[in-house]
């Protein structure tokens, strides 16, 4: 689960890093009410960014600085108007802008083979990090964190010095073992902050210091972990997120939304994964991954009909079930409630073995359903009535 800029810097701030003071706005009047609070607040500049759940808003016209408060608010409106990668802009973060001396990277992330939080270090900040990896892989730093004991400090020194901020460097180490916690903290995937930037601030005795502060937060969430932290269920934007994924989930049905034209619906993941295999191998593209999960009940069935249905691209469906816990009959049940509530007439071909194949091979049968004993004759099959009028 992806999670925005501003979410993403409260988990920050939870674990005590560096984070510029924020405000978010759902309107461009708001907007202009923070912006004007920033600036009263001593703020030369405010600095309005796009809250959308991709990266390169700066680059999209997603990031603008102001330096009045109408600015702040046109310039507010202009990015609510911008399309980031097909998604349309809610909400916007606004802050004071930070006066930037220079720009790094740092991120903390899963190693799976060494089985330890890694962190990643670049004095190539701003810029994605797939490009650095790709133009100069010496540029990034990394280090593990130990399971236990965390980000040690020799390690957290090591990293701090190889990207440059040997004068930060016990800023960048506290930061790097904030990342590390924030990882734990959370079950996230990853958390990234680009740039970490070292920024001019002047005190409150008119002094002009250098502080290193984090200015970007991206973090992603483990799903699988998220009941172990009922609070940042909270965090997920229904705003930007496809609402047949939130009935799949609502559901219980595992389901992922792709580009082809044949609804697939399936009940076990490695078996999802094989008939899409079949499908694109027989001539056709798959529609969606969907797993409805073992011991699947008729509702359940007409639930993932529904949702397979919802995506107007989809021209057949095919059903491979096969019966172990789950009933091939329940099923058939299902699959014949679903068709009678149907309001499109897509053609259905159905693969059911295992527990009670015979009877749902008679009910569908009675039903006038499509069947297949393979799945190679299955997949052929829905590949070749795919476009066609259900018979
Ligand atoms: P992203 O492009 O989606 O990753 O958004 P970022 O928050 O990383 O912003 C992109 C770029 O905008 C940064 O790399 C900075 O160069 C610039 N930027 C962001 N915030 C500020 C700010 O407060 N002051 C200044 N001067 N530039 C900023
Ligand atoms: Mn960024």
């Amino acid at each position: 689960m992806k999670i925005q800029e501003a979410d993403a810097k409260s988990l920050l701030l939870a674990e005590g890093l560096p984070v510029p003071a924020w405000e978010v706005a759902r309107t461009a009047a708001d907007a202009r009410a923070s912006a004007e609070r920033f600036l009263t607040a001593g703020a030369e500049r405010v600095v309005v960014k796009a809250q959308v759940l991709v990266g390169g808003r700066g680059k999209a016209g997603g990031v603008k600085l102001a330096g009045s408060a109408a600015e702040a608010e046109s310039g507010a409106a202009a990015i609510r108007g911008v399309e980031n990668k097909g998604l349309t802009v809610r909400k916007v973060l606004v802050a004071a802008a930070a006066d930037i001396v220079r720009e790094f990277y740092l991120a903390a992330t899963i190693d799976r083979r060494a089985r330890r939080v890694l962190l990643m270090g670049s004095a190539e900040g701003g810029v994605e990090i797939e490009e650095v990896a790709a133009s100069n892989p010496g540029a990034i730093v990394t280090v593990h964190a130990h399971p236990y004991l965390g980000l040690l400090d020799a390690e957290a020194r090591r990293l701090a010095f190889g990207m440059g901020l040997g004068n930060h460097w016990k800023a960048a180490a506290a930061i790097a073992r904030g990342l590390g916690r924030t990882m734990v903290a959370n079950d996230a995937d990853l958390v990234e902050v680009n740039p970490l930037a070292i920024v001019r601030e002047r005190g409150a005795d008119g002094t002009v210091g250098e502080r290193l502060v984090c200015l970007d937060a991206k973090i992603t969430l483990d799903d699988s972990a998220l009941s172990r932290h009922p609070g940042l269920e909270a965090l997920r934007d229904l705003d930007e997120e496809d609402p047949a994924d939130g009935a799949a989930r609502a559901e219980g049905i595992n389901f992922i939304k792709l580009d082809g034209t044949i609804g697939c619906m399936v009940n076990g993941a490695g078996l999802a994964m094989t008939t899409m295999d079949l499908v694109k191998r027989a001539g056709g593209e798959p529609a969606n991954f969907l797993d409805i999960g073992g011991g699947a009940r008729s509702d359940k069935v007409s639930a993932a009909m529904r949702l397979i249905l919802e995506d107007p691209k989809v021209q057949a469906i095919l059903v491979n079930i096969f019966g172990g816990i789950t009933r091939g009959d329940e099923v058939a049940h299902g699959l014949i409630e679903a068709r009678a509530e149907q309001t499109r007439d897509v053609p259905m071909v159905v693969r059911i073995v295992g527990t009670n194949a015979e009877e749902a091979g008679r009910l569908l049968e009675e039903a006038r359903f499509e069947t297949a004993t393979s799945l190679d004759e299955a997949a052929a099959k829905a590949v070749a009535v795919a476009g066609r009028p259900a018979a």
